[in-house]
This record gives structure tokens, C-alpha cells and sequence, in this order.
């Protein structure tokens, strides 16, 4: 690569990190004056142009000259008086942007997971890929019950990665994701742009593999896209219920390849892991509840750190609509009466809270017609029967009008998924929640 297309390259690349405006200021005036083996010289226009580069932008440009070149180089800017690019500015700064950035949730991070015995060794496992990503552990491959914090340590990794190399392309997607794109692409015939969209990921996480279970088209391209992701050294992480040899009707080429990898399981946190976690919710909730509480709290359930979290949030909006202490005799009561029924909502509520926040009728919500407007309602309250009621499949298809319970798995699976990743359901679900347990 000559240096002019190197130099373009670089301020592609640095464009979407740092801004437009940062990017005009800084680098619209320089150029690259020499490549050596292992060193870049970077002629900057004046003594303050290098100063601030030195100071401010030097690890990332750092970083983004090796990850171009893939070896280490170190920068270095030197003051060319009156140095203009050879380039004119147009064609370097008007370039498309190639590189996506997305965005994880930030609210799933490396340094909000709390640590302890039952997962310490899988987060040490994350540590590692995040230092080493491609190379240490690949794939890495989280397993363990519902609600352990699977998808938390995964979205950490992810998010610990981007903080560190902002223009990776990260591709976080449900294995549902994967698959409805699958077959979209084969019935649209767009099967180049969707090996060109997961074959182009530096980082590939994908969630709940174990839906792949049966499905043999799909397992058959996620294991070339896998194939072709382990070869240039792009990391995949994956998340599962089971272990890869437990997943039923799965490949065994798949079950090779993950076990290839590192598998780490994550068991349901112990006691004192259980306490730590609500400490750390209550920070985050803005409020500070006393230690006898929070062991009152997390020896009432003890295995899925959802529903701990759940319940901790309803233990303190019902302590402030209350308003009393948050003292264990003020808990306990809640404590004992079933989470579920707490608030007696029933299905049937549900349902009128939909509704009305959706501002349609129970007749369109249950009803066979097909409008657009209507599927996101009708998710929406399939996962809230699931998650929130318990109610199995069968009984949310019944309740919604004779559904079937596959239409059911897949909606309630879908806000599942978005619920970790997009901001406007999570809004949602908050808001129809509260509405819920209000009305
Ligand atoms: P899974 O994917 O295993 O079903 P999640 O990752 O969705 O579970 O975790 C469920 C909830 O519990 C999330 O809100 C997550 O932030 C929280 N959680 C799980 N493990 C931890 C942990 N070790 N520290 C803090 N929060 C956790
Ligand atoms: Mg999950």
C-alpha cells in the first residue's frame, strides 16, 4: 500500500472515532512523510499540531496504523512547516464511511459484573478474549442456566472491545437472528450479502445457540461462516443453556468446532455472590438498602439473577410508594407472597394494559388480522405472559386467540432479544410494566 492510500485509509478509519469536526482540525494537514519497517513519521504543520496529536490521539493512531499494517509500528509527528496533504480535502474527507459502529447496550459491561465463585472463571475467560481477541480462546463458548449472566459477560466482552477499538465490526445477534436472516436471504435471494454482512465481522457474538437445535440449513452456514471467521482469526462468542453435547440434534462438526474453543459454564451464583449482586443493583437503582435486607432478599431465591434483580426492583418502588424503611421487617412480608402474585396480575390484565398503552382494542390484539401495528403488541405481550406470568406457550397462543405456540416461542423470543438490545422496547417493557402493577 503506497502512502497516500495508507494515509486515506487511516482517516477513514479514525473519521467515525473521533468526529468530523476533530478530524478537520487535527489531521486535514497532515501527511505521511516515511513508512519504515516498524516506524511511521507523520509531517504535522506546526509545533501545536504535534503537541496535541502527542498528547491527545497517539495510542489510537497507534493503534489503528497496526491493525492496517497487522504489526506493531510506532508513530511518531514531526513539524513540516506549511506541509498541505497531497490529496485535496474533498476526496479524503468525503469518502463513505465503511466501517459500522454498533451499539451493545452499555448497560451490560465488564466492570458491572460482579465476580465470585460461580463465575469467576468464566469472567477470567472474558478478560482473556478481551486482551487477546481472535487468538486466545476461540470461540469462546458461555453456558449455564437461565438468568446466570450469560448474555451480560457476552455484551461485556463486546462493549470492553469496542471501548478499546471503537471501529471493529461487531456483530451481536440472537442465533433466531442468524437464522430469520438465513432464510430471508435465501428467499430473497441475497445469499452474497448475507455471507458478505456475518464473513466481514471482526467480533461475532451470538446468543443462545441452542436454538440451532434442529435446524440443519442454518447450522450448515453458520459452520462455514464459523470456518471462515476462525481463519482470520475474528472472535466468536457464543452463548448456550447446555453444553455444546448436550444441545439435541446439532451437528457434530458444530459440537467439534465449539468444543475446540474454550467452553466455560457459569453455575447460579452462591449466597454471598447473590448479595453482592443486589448491592450492586441498588447502586444502580440510586438507592442503598442495609445488609440485613439484602440477605433477607437473596435467600429468597436462589438461582437466576433476573428474577433476583426483578424482585429487588419491586421491593423498592413498593418500599417508596410505601414509604417506608427499607428494613428487613418492612421486606419480609413481600418476601413471602410469591413474586408473581404480589401484584395479582393475571393474564387478563395484561392483556387491557397492552391495550391501552398500544391504544388498540383486545379484539385487534387477539384477533387474526395482520397489520404491522399489530405484531410488536402482540410480542410484546407474549413475552410478558412468559416472563412476567410464567404461562407456557400453549396457554400464551390459547389467551391470544388460538395462536400457535411456535408464532408464541418466536415473538416472546424476539423481545427477548431486543429487550438486551434495543432502547426503545426496553423503554417499553419498562413503562407497560409499571402501568401493570399500577393500574
Ligand atoms: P442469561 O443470558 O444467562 O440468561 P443475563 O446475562 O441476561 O442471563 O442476566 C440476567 C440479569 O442478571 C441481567 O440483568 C444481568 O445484568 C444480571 N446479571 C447476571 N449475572 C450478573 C453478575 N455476575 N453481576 C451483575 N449482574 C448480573
Ligand atoms: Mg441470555
Amino acid at each position: 500500500m503506497d502512502n497516500l492510500r495508507l494515509w486515506n485509509k487511516f482517516l477513514e478509519t479514525i473519521k467515525p472515532i473521533i468526529g468530523t469536526a476533530k478530524l478537520r482540525t487535527f489531521f486535514s494537514q497532515c501527511s505521511i512523510q516515511s513508512v519504515e519497517e516498524n516506524k511511521i513519521t507523520v509531517a504535522t504543520p506546526h509545533a501545536f499540531a504535534k503537541a496535541t496529536l502527542n498528547q491527545q490521539h497517539l495510542p489510537l493512531v497507534e493503534q489503528i496504523f497496526a491493525d492496517l499494517l497487522k504489526k506493531k509500528v510506532k508513530v511518531e509527528f514531526i513539524v513540516k512547516e506549511g506541509n498541505t496533504p497531497p490529496q485535496s480535502e474533498e476526496e479524503v474527507f468525503f469518502q463513505p464511511v465503511r466501517i459500522q459502529t454498533v451499539i451493545l447496550n452499555p448497560k451490560y459491561t465488564l466492570e458491572n459484573f460482579v465476580v465470585g465463585p460461580s463465575n469467576n472463571v468464566a469472567y477470567a475467560a472474558a478478560q482473556a478474549v478481551v486482551q487477546n481477541p481472535g487468538i486466545s480462546y476461540n470461540p469462546l463458548f458461555l453456558y449455564g442456566g437461565t438468568g446466570v449472566g450469560k448474555t451480560h459477560l457476552m455484551l461485556g466482552i463486546g462493549n470492553a472491545l469496542l471501548a478499546k477499538k471503537p471501529y471493529l465490526k461487531i456483530i451481536y445477534c440472537s442465533s433466531d437472528k442468524f437464522m430469520n436472516d438465513y432464510v430471508s436471504a435465501i428467499q430473497e435471494h441475497k445469499m452474497n450479502s448475507f455471507r458478505a454482512k456475518y464473513r466481514a465481522a471482526d467480533i461475532l457474538l451470538v446468543d443462545d445457540i441452542q436454538f440451532f437445535s434442529g435446524r440443519e440449513g442454518t447450522q450448515d452456514e453458520f459452520f462455514h461462516t464459523f470456518n471462515e471467521l476462525q481463519s482470520k482469526n475474528s472472535q466468536m462468542v457464543l452463548t448456550s443453556d447446555k453444553a455444546p453435547q448436550e444441545i439435541a440434534k446439532l451437528e457434530d462438526r458444530l459440537k467439534s468446532r465449539f468444543a475446540g474453543g474454550l467452553m466455560m459454564d457459569i453455575q447460579p451464583p452462591d449466597f454471598d455472590t447473590r448479595v453482592a449482586i443486589l448491592r450492586a443493583k441498588c447502586i444502580e437503582q440510586g438507592t442503598v438498602l442495609p445488609e440485613d435486607s439484602l440477605k433477607l432478599i437473596a435467600s429468597s431465591l436462589d438461582s437466576n439473577i433476573r428474577e433476583l434483580e426483578g424482585k429487588l426492583i419491586q421491593i423498592i418502588q413498593n418500599l417508596k410508594t410505601r414509604n417506608l424503611m427499607p428494613a428487613p421487617e418492612n421486606i419480609a412480608g413481600f418476601l413471602n407472597q410469591p413474586l408473581k402474585k404480589s401484584n395479582g396480575i393475571d393474564h387478563k390484565q395484561v392483556l387491557s394494559t397492552i391495550c391501552s398503552f398500544f391504544n388498540i382494542t383486545l379484539k385487534d390484539l387477539t384477533g387474526p388480522k395482520r397489520y404491522k401495528e399489530l405484531v410488536l403488541p402482540r410480542h410484546i405481550t407474549m413475552y410478558l405472559l412468559s416472563e412476567e406470568l410464567n404461562l407456557t406457550v400453549e396457554r400464551i397462543g390459547e389467551v391470544l386467540g388460538g395462536r400457535d405456540h411456535t408464532t408464541v416461542m418466536h415473538g416472546r423470543n424476539r423481545i427477548r432479544n431486543l429487550a438486551v438490545s434495543d432502547s426503545g422496547v426496553q423503554r417499553m417493557l419498562i413503562e407497560v410494566k409499571q402501568k401493570m402493577t399500577t393500574s
